[in-house]
């Protein structure tokens, strides 16, 4: 069994009740989950958007990262989600990112997924609600606390909702 780190978003439709709806059924794909804190986040990549709700759950699992992926977009479709719909980095109901997969590293073409998530270093978003769950975390690539990389960042004005 590895431990998975997911990233969850939200900035479209009832972010705080789709999260909390989300966090339910991910309750079933992972054992003993453990969820963050909601953080509110402006965005990043396009800019004429609403802020984004974000949060971070962890728990065990014993399949494939694939079939993590297609689990995770099974219940992000269930919220609405359509991509051929959306601006690319856009408003969107769910997000639902494999942040961290144990100690692996995946790097898949079909389904396209790269893990651990490549974004992951820079976001703010993303490892300020991870470390309230696991402040200890190191990088399992280069090994690094991912408190000092957070440390390493300019304040990306994320905010406890
Ligand atoms: P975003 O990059 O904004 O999260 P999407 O959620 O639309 O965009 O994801 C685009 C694609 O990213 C998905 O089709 C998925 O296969 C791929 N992907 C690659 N690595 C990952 C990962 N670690 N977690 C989730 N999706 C990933
Ligand atoms: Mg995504």
């Amino acid at each position: 069994m590895e431990t998975i780190i997911l990233g969850l978003g939200s900035n479209r439709g009832d972010s705080k009740a789709i999260l909390a709806a989300a966090v339910e059924r991910l309750s079933a794909v992972l054992t003993g989950l453990r969820a963050s804190s909601l953080y509110i986040t402006k965005p990043q990549d396009y800019f004429d958007q609403d802020d984004f709700y974000n949060m971070v759950v962890s728990g065990g699992y014993t399949g494939t990262p694939a079939d993590l992926l297609a689990a995770v977009q099974h219940i992000e479709a269930d919220y609405g989600r359509n991509r051929a719909g959306e601006i690319p980095k856009g408003p969107r109901t769910l997000d639902i990112d494999i942040l961290f997969f144990g100690q692996q590293q995946v790097s898949l073409q079909e389904p396209p997924l790269t893990i651990p998530h490549p974004a992951v270093y820079r976001r703010a978003f993303a490892l300020i609600p991870l470390l309230e769950l696991h402040p200890d975390y190191c990088d399992p690539v280069s090994k690094t606390p991912l408190a000092v990389m957070l440390a390493g960042l300019e304040d990306q004005g994320v905010r406890k909702a």
